[in-house]
């Protein structure tokens, strides 16, 4: 494209031919992390394209991806649906800011509304900011509506809310918080699914003159090891926040948009939440986040709370398109069959190597292959013998190897998964 071309104000889209997209002629892993900060274990491949439920490296090798960009590739890769939303959106409007309304923002938010409890969107970026935004509701709903001047959030062990200081702060793990202390006053931390434990933190707060604000869980613990929640603890849990005026908010980032086999994590449960939050799947790998809530509250007015993509047509218009696939393609059904396909298999798996192995766990898609603790061997080395046969797998903790699929996979994939795990579990035992 000349320079020309893209100082116009003319849309070069229909005139000119697309540009070449630059090669990557060598990929060095050494000259990249000289340039990007090593903030990840990056496994030693770099992947260039992909279809469906496969993706393909730079060297042309094949993998079968139940990793789905951790969980987010909802329609997997290049779906014909994600292609069209893309381009069409990119070729209308991608970008204007908050300052002025936003129709596909409008439209979500009204999908949004209109499958689920909630009655209000906002929209940002990522969960961590999706999270930080439920607990700047929460901390406001406590100060006008309750005359909480200190709120506490509770929050799980094991837990996992996102990184940034407030939600890595709520995030109930000491390897993340590590180094990065003075954390955010205001957070206690339970043990998940116990509800004893609950009542007493909450008792011991109220006599000590902290007052409980609101309690924030994940549906299914994803990155603590997919440790599923208890559809009684939770329900016990809903008469209690209303008994007390607790608000209750869950962490649907993960397990929200069909990844359990319903379209929210908490349907499974049979609790509703207050407050919920989604990112991940949400837009099926383009970055969007949303937080939801009740209208009773909805008590961010005009300046409270703001965010410059967030809600942009871009990422609405697309994130649309993969809620209206979800319904028109009955993707739950293929969510629960091909989960329980799934399961059924790794549990054999788990008898047969069963020295290594105690047993499967999960909903839907997300499930977890979980190893023995007396053993020495670790989720990481089963994902790295699975790669070097084909397969992307991700850990969910040293203990723990999670299975995300996309929501499209098909039950040949999943046989294959099955096979590849089988041979890597042979190798290593
Ligand atoms: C991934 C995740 C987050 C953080 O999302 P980001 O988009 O990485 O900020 C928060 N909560 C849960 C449950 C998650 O799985």
């Amino acid at each position: 494209m000349s320079p020309e071309t893209l100082l116009s104000q003319q849309s070069p889209v229909q005139t000119s031919p697309a540009p070449a997209a630059p090669a990557v002629a060598v990929f060095q892993p050494e000259v990249f992390d000289q340039h990007v900060m090593t903030t990840y274990g990056r496994f030693p491949i770099a992947l260039e394209k992909g279809r469906g439920c496969r993706v393909w490296d730079i060297q042309g090798r094949e993998y079968l991806d139940f990793v789905a960009g951790i969980a987010t590739c909802t329609l997997g890769h290049a779906h014909p649906v994600m292609v069209d939303a893309v381009s069409q959106q990119i070729q209308k409007l991608h970008h204007v800011s908050n300052l002025y309304y936003i129709p596909e923002q409008g439209a979500l938010a009204q999908w949004l509304t209109e499958h689920s409890s909630a009655d209000r969107v906002f929209f940002c970026n990522s969960g961590a900011e999706a999270n930080e935004g439920a607990l700047k509701l929460a901390r406001k709903y406590a100060h006008q509506q309750l005359g909480i001047q200190e709120p506490v959030v509770i929050t799980a062990q094991a837990s996992f809310h996102g990184r940034t200081l407030a939600t890595v702060t709520a995030t109930g793990q000491p390897k993340y918080q590590k180094d990065f202390n003075p954390l955010m006053p205001g957070f206690h931390y339970v043990p998940y699914n116990d509800l004893a434990a609950m009542e007493e933190a909450i008792s011991t707060l109220d006599a000590d003159q902290r007052r409980v604000a609101a309690i924030l869980l994940e549906p299914l613990q994803g990155e603590g090891g997919v440790r599923p929640g208890n559809p009684i603890y939770f329900k016990r849990l809903r008469q209690l926040c209303d008994e007390k005026g607790i608000l209750l908010i869950f962490d649907e980032v993960q397990v929200g948009m069909g990844r359990t086999g319903n379209l929210w994590g908490h349907e499974t449960l049979g609790a509703e939440p207050d407050i919920f939050t989604l990112a991940k799947g949400l837009g099926g790998g383009v970055p969007i986040g949303a937080m939801l809530c009740k209208r009773h509250c909805d008590v961010l007015g005009p300046g409270d709370h703001a965010s410059t993509f967030g809600g942009n047509p871009f990422v609405c218009g697309v994130a649309l398109r993969v809620c209206q696939t979800l319904e028109q393609a009955h993707l739950l059904e293929n969510v629960r069959a091909r989960g329980q396909q799934l399961r059924t298999g790794l549990r054999a798996i788990a008898q047969k190597y069963s020295a290594l192995l105690t047993g499967a766990r999960g909903w839907g898609l997300i499930n977890g292959l979980v190893l023995r603790e007396d053993t020495e061997l670790t989720s990481i080395e089963i994902v790295k013998a699975a790669m070097a046969e084909g397969l992307l797998l991700v850990p969910a903790g040293p203990k723990v190897v999670r299975f995300v699929p996309p929501l499209i996979v098909a039950p040949s994939e999943v046989d294959q998964a099955l096979e590849v795990v089988d041979r890597a579990l042979a190798q290593l035992s």
